[in-house]
């Protein structure tokens, strides 16, 4: 009996739409290469659907994705449906009730390709954020007082529990182990935030004492920021509270180079709800409809589906398909200096995948 995953598919909007395809064809490639199934349902929520029907999904969208084993899902958000439906509506349900707290990105300079940091090469540039993604300083609790008066004051709570914390910083030191440079780094901002960060420091420490092979260190955010520009080659594992982690999950893979390339997800780690798999960029719809668009950012996602699934050695294949692709010249998009279309470079990886990249 082969093993059989089931993959909820949201393409979304705009070059969700063209990436996702893509995506789909090298996981068929690494499925029928590494025997194994994936069992497809497609659902076509998106703004459009919003526009069309007053919600991003239907109201029992969250049960009908809950059914799969993961969700691959392309790009949400188009001009004229403002940030707070797509994102409430769709985006924030899926990570909150499927207690997705783990946000990943691995931030890698790919062989081929430029980062923006002058004289920074594949061997400068390999690291991952870890970002809390479920509580912290994006807290639903706060409030407002006498509002439109000289009195008026406004509060938003931080809420650092020691089960989120917890749970989040295990998960950057689990991950540290399986990398060769085996360190953490935390970010942290105790001289400024004076409850919640020192007692993140705290829990960091005490983590740290069990796992005695792996190296820490801990930068203030601000400063850390500085080094993602100018020392990227410090860092292997970056681990940071839900707003902090949010700041270098953007800053990490702009230093890593291209946003077309760049993938992202959002995990479960225990795996009792599906996780879900996105590119960094967004609906681009400057250049949506085009066939233009880059792919890697779809595929490398979906190459970290698989890993998630258990299916390492397909994931490791498709990575090395891309590497592979980028260092020796093969197709690429404009965003790459190339000319070819997203399904050139779509088809390219599916056939190095087929026959054994
Ligand atoms: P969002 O808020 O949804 O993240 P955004 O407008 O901030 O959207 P993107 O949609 O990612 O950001 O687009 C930013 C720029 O990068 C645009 O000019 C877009 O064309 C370009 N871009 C994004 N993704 C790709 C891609 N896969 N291939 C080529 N160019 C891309
Ligand atoms: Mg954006």
């Amino acid at each position: 009996m082969s093993r059989t995953h089931r993959i909820a598919v949201v393409p979304g909007d705009g070059i969700g739409k063209e990436t996702v395809p893509e995506g789909l064809r090298v996981l068929d490639a690494a499925a029928r290469r590494f025997g194994f199934d994936l069992k497809l349902d497609h659902y076509d929520w998106s703004c459009e659907t919003y526009q069309k029907t007053g919600r991003m999904m239907p109201e029992d969208g969250l049960e009908q994705l809950a059914q799969s084993d993961s969700i691959f899902l392309g790009a949400v958000g188009w001009p004229g449906v403002p940030d707070h439906i797509s994102l409430w509506g769709l985006l924030i349900p899926i990570r909150r009730s499927f207690d997705q707290y783990i946000s990943l990105r691995p931030c890698k300079l790919m062989p081929g390709t430029k980062s923006p940091l002058a004289n920074r090469g594949p061997a400068d540039i390999d690291f991952y954020v870890v970002r809390e993604n479920t509580e912290g300083e994006y807290s639903s609790s706060g409030g407002r007082m006498f509002p439109g008066t000289e009195r008026e004051f406004v509060t938003q709570d931080s809420v650092f529990t020691r089960h989120g914390v917890d749970r989040v910083l295990k998960y950057a030191f689990e991950l540290a182990q399986t990398r060769p440079r085996k360190k953490v780094t935390s970010a942290t901002k105790s001289n400024g935030i004076t409850f919640t960060m020192p007692y993140w420091d705290e829990r960091f420490a005490e983590m740290a004492k069990n796992y005695p092979g792996i190296t820490t260190d801990q930068f203030h955010i601000d400063i850390l920021c500085a080094h993602f520009v100018q020392h990227p080659d410090w860092f292997d594992v970056v681990v940071g509270s839900n707003l902090f982690g949010d700041i270098l999950s953007d800053l990490g893979p702009a230093v890593a180079g291209s946003i077309g390339i760049a993938p992202s997800a959002n995990i479960n780690p225990e795996k009792k709800h599906p996780s879900m798999f996105e590119p960094v960029h967004g609906s681009a719809p400057d250049i949506a409809g085009k066939h233009i668009c880059n792919p890697i950012g779809q595929i490398w996602s979906g190459a970290m589906m698989l890993e998630h699934l258990g299916e390492k050695e397909a994931a490791d294949a498709i990575l090395r398909a891309i590497e592979k692709l980028l260092a020796e010249g093969g197709p690429r998009t404009r965003d790459l200096g190339g000319q070819a279309g997203t399904a050139d470079v779509g088809r390219a990886l599916a056939e190095a995948v087929a026959n054994g990249a």
